[in-house]
């Protein structure tokens, strides 16, 4: 199912479980944060075809940390540069990195216009991403959450819904 945030940004959710993946149309370049998992393939498909996108013509991926529910589709994007916490330079300058470990090491969210992209980090409702899997620390996502609280954004786009 395809929401639509803004005039060029638009949130993809699944049937079944996986992340939400995002598009962001910018002038010259789409962009995707995170692909959900492998078993939403053919949704996300469907979906972006529905916005008379290909897969190719989708230039950057951004990942907002690396479990399974978010990268399973990232080879359908041949033509992405995929960017990661490891190499957030190379985000285009519209788009601002936040490094919020805590739910993951990799943990990262992304400030575009008044839109807080906030991956596994912090959810609607107060809630925030687990800390018992592997690379978890409860302390740490409680700093990245105090970080969070001083960014001034709007519309926050987390990494699952519901
Ligand atoms: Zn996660």
């Amino acid at each position: 199912m395809i929401i639509r945030i803004k005039q060029n940004v638009f949130q993809f959710n699944f049937q079944t479980f996986g992340s939400t993946v995002y598009l962001i149309k910018l002038a010259n370049q789409n962009i995707i944060i995170d692909t959900s998992s492998k078993e939403n393939k053919q949704e996300l498909l469907a979906d972006l075809k529905e916005l008379n996108i290909a897969p190719e013509d989708i230039v950057i991926l951004i990942l907002t940390h690396s479990h399974w529910d978010h990268v399973g589709n990232n080879d359908l994007f041949k033509n992405a540069k995929i960017i990661t916490n490891k190499n957030l330079d190379k985000l285009p300058k519209e788009l601002k990195p936040i490094q919020t470990p805590g739910h993951t090491q990799d943990s990262v969210c992304i400030i575009y216009k008044d839109i807080l992209f906030s991956g596994d980090t912090i959810f609607h409702e107060g809630g925030r991403g687990r800390t018992d899997l592997p690379e978890g620390n409860e302390k740490q996502i409680f700093e990245s959450i105090e970080k969070l609280k001083k960014v001034k954004y709007k519309t926050l786009c987390p990494g699952h819904i519901n």
